[in-house]
């Protein structure tokens, strides 16, 4: 599933591909109606038909691609990958990848496809561009690799929340673009036990731990370098991290315990009990 380092690449590469080229078609398949929702289809056609794509930023795990119309006024697409969409560059010529949701032909010849198996992703245009109105951008938090970690934030985040932290870490209001994947990976690294309270992590705690998110979402943002994302849950693709889905398998670090798997607000968590064990005496000396 995409996290903020799949988007960022997304991002770069739309932004290498099409900034400053002009939309000349666009075409968008009858079976992904869903994606364009609360927008329709030819709404979504007309809307970016003819514009210029001027600028492509992203925050937390969406796109933002700002574009010109015919008359030089702003219109934004809002782009969300959901769980299997990503944006890839074809030639005129070349068939059709499967699974394209939408095709933006370009005047250089060359076509934008967005393929989504599963259709769990959003595509949706922004009148003026004015992101901030959209609500599932307003309510985002601080993006790591925008704005960085500010500990002491973190930690007032964490720990005004009962949830457990790596529950907490998937809320987009306390950090935008952290997901499932760099959330485990990320508590592996700080040695920080998933099933911990937020509000009971200490502030030395906190820091290793916004270290190592930051240093997780650049490993992945390196990993995913490329013109196309791969995402680990694809048939056959490797699998790059040290505990996400890795149940069972020794732990890499101590290679004592096992990696373990528990569900936690209906999602897996991986993690090792040997190097993430709760310090319960610690942790209720600190609070003291
Ligand atoms: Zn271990």
């Amino acid at each position: 599933m995409p996290e903020l380092p799949e988007v960022e690449i997304a991002a770069r590469n739309i932004r290498a591909w099409a900034e400053g080229k002009r939309i000349v078609r666009v075409e968008t398949d009858p079976r992904a109606v869903r994606i364009f929702r609360p927008g329709d289809r030819a709404a979504f056609a007309r809307a970016l038909s003819g514009a210029r794509l001027a600028r492509v930023d992203r925050r937390g795990k969406h796109l933002l691609v700002t574009l010109e119309d015919r008359r030089g006024r702003p219109v934004g697409l809002w782009s969300h990958l959901g769980m299997t969409g990503k944006w890839v560059l074809r030639e005129g010529a070349d068939p059709a990848p499967a699974h394209a949701r939408v095709r933006l032909w370009l005047d250089d010849g060359r076509a934008l496809h967005y393929l989504d198996p599963r259709l769990f992703g959003r595509q949706r245009v922004v009148p003026r561009a004015d992101f901030a109105a959209l609500p599932e951008v307003a309510a985002l938090g601080p993006d790591p690799v925008h704005d960085g970690i500010d500990p002491g934030l973190l930690a007032g985040r964490l720990g005004a929340t009962r949830r457990a932290v790596k529950v907490a870490l998937l809320d987009q209001s306390i950090l935008a673009g952290v997901g499932n994947i760099h959330a485990s990976e990320s508590l592996f690294a700080a040695r920080i036990d998933p099933r911990r309270r937020g509000g009971d992590l200490s502030l030395p705690e906190v820091r290793v731990l916004a270290r190592a998110i930051a240093a997780s979402l650049r490993r992945g943002i390196e990993m995913q370098e490329g013109p196309e994302i791969a995402y680990v849950e694809e048939p056959g693709a490797p699998n790059p991290f040290r505990v996400y889905a890795r149940e069972r398998e020794r732990c890499p670090r101590c290679r004592e315990a096992e990696i373990r798997r528990i569900v936690q607000a209906q999602r897996s968590t991986f993690f090792c009990p040997r190097c993430q064990g709760t310090p319960v005496a610690r942790g209720r000396a600190r609070r003291a």
